[in-house]
């Protein structure tokens, strides 16, 4: 019989403007979130609650150069919000919600879009589709006390300087309140917990050697090339 000996994992971190880390807990997606998108992606843009999945810990990549991932010829880019959870809870109400953010980053939720697509056509869970390694690059979070919360503001993505995304903040169906009261009712969030809050349309894939950079405005950016 082999013996083994195990390591303890690193702590996945994130930068925060202004210096320190932010330690990771868990990675929370939202799955639609913008109108245009939801409807670029075949679905209905009403009201429906939010649906979420994750993606590992240790997913998150702050870095100028992210991986071009295995098992896949179809990579999309979706530029996000991401919400840094300061103070846990459950049962969060609306009206206090805001008050368990630490802060916000801009992040990219990559996508291996044939394997979602393949998973959706066969009711399969979206795992391999989205929780993959390196799969949800973020630039440094700027804490509340720096920036506030942005309700509104351009979201916008370009790849190797091509405009392909650009949205507001204000256009959310469900603004980073209500994101979280619905989060908080499935899970009890803690410290640590990152969500990010769904893409506007203009999604499409991005190639290896792509640079690719987000910004929010009042939030921040993320740059990083794919190798
Ligand atoms: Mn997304």
């Amino acid at each position: 019989m082999s013996e083994f000996v195990i390591v303890p994992p690193a702590q996945p971190i994130v930068p925060v403007v202004g210096g320190g880390t932010f330690p990771v807990r868990r990675i929370f997606c939202v799955g639609r979130n913008y109108a245009a998108h939801a409807r670029e992606m075949g679905g209905d843009p009403n009201r429906e609650p939010p649906f979420f999945f994750t993606k590992p810990a240790d997913a998150v990549i702050s870095a100028d150069n992210v991986p071009y991932p295995s098992a896949t010829e179809n990579l999309h880019h979706e530029m996000e919000l991401v919400v840094a959870i300061g103070t846990g809870g459950s049962s969060i109400d609306a009206s206090v919600a805001l008050d368990h953010v630490y802060g916000y980053a801009a992040g990219v939720d990559l996508t291996r879009r044939d394997l979602q697509d393949e998973a959706k056509s066969l009711r399969r869970p979206w795992d391999m589709g989205k929780g993959f390694d390196a799969s949800a690059p973020i630039g440094p979070i700027a804490a509340v006390t720096r920036i506030g919360h942005p309700s509104s503001g351009r979201i916008v993505l370009s790849v190797n300087d091509e405009v392909r995304q650009s949205g507001d903040l204000a256009d959310m169906i469900w603004p980073v309140a209500d994101v979280i009261a619905f989060l908080s009712r499935l899970v009890a969030l803690q410290p640590g917990d990152l969500i990010y809050t769904g893409t506007p349309e203009g999604v499409g894939p991005v190639c290896r050697g792509e640079k690719v950079i987000g910004t929010i405005e009042g939030v921040g950016e993320l740059a990083f090339t794919l190798a």
